[in-house]
């Protein structure tokens, strides 16, 4: 095993992971009614291709990508569309989504696998990847193919699977990496040929045993190496640093660096569509914190609402305070339980009331904790500053669109500072003007 350097900055919060760490994944079933949003990518909304009244198969086409950011999506169970409509979503927008009634049938369409699918052509199994409609589970949810296709200028030398999972509470890919090993192997195989890279390395923190050792015994000549366990090692860039010792140039892409990253659920999605035949219609959910009466990894189909989640785990067993999704650092609070399980729904995570107290921030007190902790080495006081002002101009000049939205300064700040909310607002005003002069 090869121990590799760690980035500057970064914290080691407290981990939360000892309730769900190690707890077999369970099939969680799927509930009557289904709602599969139009947008689970960072693209445009998928189009859809059925219309109400339309009966569905399990894996079926429900939408089309909408372009080439976008990705498309899949009926996640057999059964009837009885609206497409918009309804809750985890940006806390409605978006427009395809309601399926589940028939309970599980009924799949035509599968179409490959016994041994590391024999296809890297054209092939890119285009697998793309019609399975998998995208980056790790959170981002941009469409794998489009990731895997650097130009011919950047061939990759470097694919590196990244299994930090560096979230306090996160679990999933630590179980899919426990349970199976051999397709996250099989899927960081396929995804190097088709990007063309020379080697394969996955990654994972340092205190991660069990994980190393499932896959170690897949593995082969596969490299694996370990960082020290501080959030964020799973950072795209903070990764592919660590790994190759290469810098990602400020505003550049991954492939700029020679490397492409890409998360072990995404891995095993892509395994099961190239052998099995199967898109992307589920995923391994950690299910966490004091108010669930259970918490655990579940296989969740995607386009259930959280509310079922809560139910089928037996409720509540205390007063909720917020339901969080996809990490406590830089999760997204949820207003309305209705919000379905996406493909990039990596964890859920219920605070009690005294746990989520809104901190009543006060003045910066100019400690410079948040510099010394910001992995982009970032002044993270002076772009909440430009954000809070407005100064989108200096926020970009300070490098506000490098910001990984990792929380860390925020974390830190004894000032408790909204730091992460003003920087996302600057970097989202950036780009909506970039697109407008574009
Ligand atoms: S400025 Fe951005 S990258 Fe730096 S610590 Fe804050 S959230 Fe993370
Ligand atoms: S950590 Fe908070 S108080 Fe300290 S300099 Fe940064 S914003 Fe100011």
């Amino acid at each position: 095993m090869r121990r590799v350097g760690s980035f500057f900055g970064g914290i080691v919060p407290k981990s939360a992971k000892a309730s769900t760490a190690g707890t077999p994944i369970e099939h969680l079933g799927a509930p009557e009614t289904l709602v599969v949003p139009l947008l689970q990518h960072s693209g445009v909304e998928a189009k859809p291709v059925v219309a109400k009244g339309d009966e569905v198969l399990k894996g079926q086409v429900l939408a089309e990508a909408g372009d080439a950011m976008s990705a498309p999506v899949h009926s996640p169970v057999s059964g009837k569309v009885v609206a497409i409509e918009p309804r809750a979503h985890q940006s806390g927008h409605s978006i427009t989504s395809i309601v399926i009634e589940n028939d309970g049938n599980e009924t799949w369409v035509e599968r179409k696998g490959h016994p041994d699918p590391v024999q296809l052509d890297g054209k092939t199994i890119l285009e697998r990847i793309r019609e399975a409609g998998i995208v980056g589970m790790g959170g981002e949810g941009y469409p794998t193919a489009e990731k895997l296709s650097s130009p011919k200028s950047h061939t990759p030398d470097y694919f590196i699977i990244n299994g930090c999972e560096c979230d306090p509470y996160s679990t999933s890919d630590a179980q899919v990496m426990m349970e199976y090993p051999e397709d996250v192997v099989l899927g960081a195989k396929l995804m190097a040929k088709a990007a063309g890279a020379r080697k394969i390395v996955i990654a994972l923190s340092d205190n991660q045993r069990e994980a190393y050792a499932a896959l170690k015994a897949q593995a082969g000549s596969i490299e694996i190496v370990t960082l020290p366990a501080k959030y964020p090692n799973g950072g795209e860039r903070q990764l592919i640093q660590a790994v190759t010792g290469k810098e990602v140039p400020s505003g550049g892409l991954p492939h700029q660096a020679g490397a492409i990253v890409s998360n072990v659920a995404t891995a095993r999605a892509v395994a099961l569509a190239l052998r099995d035949g199967e898109p992307l219609i589920s995923r391994v959910v950690t299910i966490t914190g004091k108010p669930f009466a259970q918490s655990g990894n579940f296989m969740v189909p995607i386009g259930t609402p959280l509310e079922y989640i809560v139910q089928a785990l037996g409720g509540f067993n205390q007063e909720v305070g917020k339901v969080v999704l996809n990490g406590a650092l830089i999760g997204a609070a949820q207003f309305d339980l209705q919000t379905p399980v996406m493909k990039t729904t990596t964890c859920v995570i219920a605070f009690a009331q005294g746990e989520s107290v809104t901190p009543n921030p006060s003045p910066c007190i100019r400690c410079a904790r948040c510099v010394d902790v910001c992995p982009a080495n970032l002044l993270p006081l002076k772009l909440e500053t430009f954000g809070l002002n407005e100064r989108f101009d200096e926020a970009r000049e300070f490098g506000a669109l490098d910001c990984i939205e990792c929380g860390a300064c925020e974390f830190i700040c004894p000032a408790k500072r909204p730091l992460l909310q003003y920087i996302r607002f600057a970097k989202m005003e950036i780009i909506a003007r970039d697109k407008i002069s574009s």
